[in-house]
């Protein structure tokens, strides 16, 4: 391990709360109120000392500039105060804010204050420290990215850049210099060569004229980064005399930064975020949420935005019994198959509540339909003896018969109640003794999250994958009817793992699936859609 990997956790000043609990008597051994800073939107920008402390967190107070999707990283009783501007609801003054930090600061609670990228540049951290420290509480900081850097670091413009800049300047663009009492030094900006103006869409063309005025070449390039690092950021060029006309023209709204600089230019070669091949493209994931997370990464590092909509659930069986008969006399059986992911979790979990232990297979081979599975029963510290070619039932059996007659080989199969009977067919017709048991139950989800209807509503879904044949079902079931159309009609695409799920979405649509994986892993998913995309299918 490195020094410095080592060090990151373990060396960090802000490490926790410290040993004061909650309830404990007014004064110093109070916990510190922690100020911390969320990033500017992609919620992998929180620092590492942010996220132990909105774990370790009884409330969190913030508002409409952090992730919300950050707030998850809070136990699930915590507290969540939003304290933010949304529209036609009133908001709370900073003084509110202020006097609302102290009052928890006194409760003894923990307490986190998110605020957007980092909280002294111009978050009014200052102000809301000021309070604390006014009222004799004590507090931490927690710097956070802030929108300036990463904003223009994922529009692919380079803050500094030896070739071309001496300085980075960061400015507000709220004071309008034309006041007498501006506070903005317009004609000392003029001279510097990298700015970003915070809060400035509202007041870009007054500013982009008064640095003109005072001696900045029209010319210079210039940028409006809108939502930066979100997976919609939006982003406009143009030199710095047509800059305002450009942002209106394109609606940007905020929030949104202004960078001024001969960087800018760099966007061409360096645009690497909104140059992903998924940028732009929604993708609704409909595999529970549990194992939803692994194929909302990838979409989402290739610059997608994902919806999650669960089409289902697993639970444990209704009665344990024949499952628990099976499982005590698993050393029983020549071979124990595992047909996904979720199968193996659900015999571990009801082994470990049996007492049961690994061991209880006694000289049972093992059996995995496909690499997820395999990959689970590896992190039990098992290895699967077959993986079929293709992870499919059918191909499983495949396997099996090639190795002859199965007329005295024993089998389980633990599987979920809806699993095809494929496979335990395909082994009875060896020969083989088969005993088929459900581990768990497959359900389908109460309904969809309204904001996959709001986002076909306003076209801007793309692609719904399915990962197996009751997703898609499911999907059908659950679905609005413009959502149904949609993919009836193929303005919405549908990408499936294999050729049962495909079967299912093309019964379902009338319609074939506009690609199926070749391998039919999440990998495999993520390939064929990116290959569709493109155009290479
Ligand atoms: N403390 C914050 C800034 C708060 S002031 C930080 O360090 O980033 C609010 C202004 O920040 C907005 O008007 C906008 O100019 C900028 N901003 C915040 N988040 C942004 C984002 N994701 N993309 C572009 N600008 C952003």
């Amino acid at each position: 391990m490195t020094e410095r990997a080592q060090k990151i956790p373990a060396s960090s000043e802000h490490g926790g709360f410290g040993a004061s609990g909650p309830g404990g008597p007014a004064g110093a051994d109070l916990c510190p109120v922690a100020l911390v800073g969320a990033g500017p939107g992609d919620p992998g920008l929180i620092t590492v000392a942010a996220a132990r402390l909105l774990a370790e967190a009884q409330v969190v107070v913030f508002d409409a500039l952090a992730n919300s999707v950050l707030l998850e990283l809070a136990p699930p009783g915590a507290e969540r105060i939003d304290v933010g501007k949304r529209a036609g609801r009133h908001s709370m003054t900073q003084a509110q804010i202020n006097a609302l930090l102290v009052e928890l600061g006194r409760s003894g609670r923990r307490v986190v204050r998110l605020k957007g990228g980092d909280p002294f540049v111009f978050g009014r951290g200052g102000e809301e420290a000021e309070a604390l420290a006014d009222a004799g509480l004590t507090f931490v900081v927690v710097p956070g990215v802030t929108s300036g850097v990463a904003a223009a670091a994922y529009a692919g413009i380079p803050v500094t850049h030896r070739d071309f800049t001496t300085s980075f300047t960061v400015v507000t663009g709220h004071e309008d210099p034309a006041k007498p009492q501006s506070r903005l030094h317009v004609d000392a900006l003029a001279k510097l060569d990298s700015i970003a103006f915070y809060m400035s869409v509202g007041t870009l063309g007054r500013n982009a004229a008064a640095l003109i005025a005072a001696g900045k070449d029209p010319s210079t390039p210039a940028a409006v980064i809108e939502r930066g690092t979100w997976a919609d950021q939006r982003t406009v060029v143009a030199p710095l005399g047509e800059i305002a006309a450009a942002a209106e023209q394109a609606h940007l709204a905020p929030p949104a930064l202004v960078m001024i600089g001969p960087t800018v230019a760099l966007r061409q070669k360096l645009n690497w975020f909104e140059r992903r091949p998924l940028f732009g493209r929604t993708v609704v994931v409909t595999r529970t949420r549990q194992q939803a997370s692994g194929l909302s990464a990838r979409l989402v590092d290739l610059g997608a935005r994902v919806i999650e909509a669960p089409t289902i659930r697993v639970e444990p069986p209704d009665d344990w019994s024949a499952v628990d008969a099976e499982l005590r006399r698993l050393g029983e059986y020549d071979w124990v198959v595992f047909t996904s992911a979720n199968g193996v979790s659900a015999w571990a979990g009801r082994c470990r509540a049996l007492g049961l232990d690994g061991r209880s297979l006694g000289a049972a081979r093992l059996a995995a339909v496909g690499p997820a599975t395999a990959e689970a029963l590896d992190a039990l510290f098992l290895r699967a003896d077959v993986i079929p070619e293709e992870f499919v039932a059918e191909s499983l059996a495949e396997r099996f018969a090639s190795q002859g007659d199965l007329g005295d080989r024993r089998f389980l199969l633990l599987r979920a109640d809806i699993a095809r009977a494929a496979l335990s067919q395909a082994l009875v017709g060896l020969g083989a003794t088969v005993a088929d048991v459900p581990i768990y139950r497959t359900l389908r989800a109460d309904s969809l999250p309204v904001e996959l209807a709001e986002a076909v509503a306003a076209g801007r879904v793309d692609w719904v994958t399915f990962t197996s044949a009751s997703t898609a079902r499911n999907f059908f079931d659950l679905a609005d009817e413009p959502t149904r159309r949609a993919l009836r009609s193929g303005t919405i695409k549908a990408a499936c793992i294999g050729p049962v799920a495909a079967e299912a979405f093309a019964d379902l649509a009338g319609r074939p699936a506009d690609c199926v994986a070749d391998e039919h892993t999440i990998p495999g998913l993520v390939r064929a859609i990116l290959r569709r995309v493109e155009g290479k299918i």
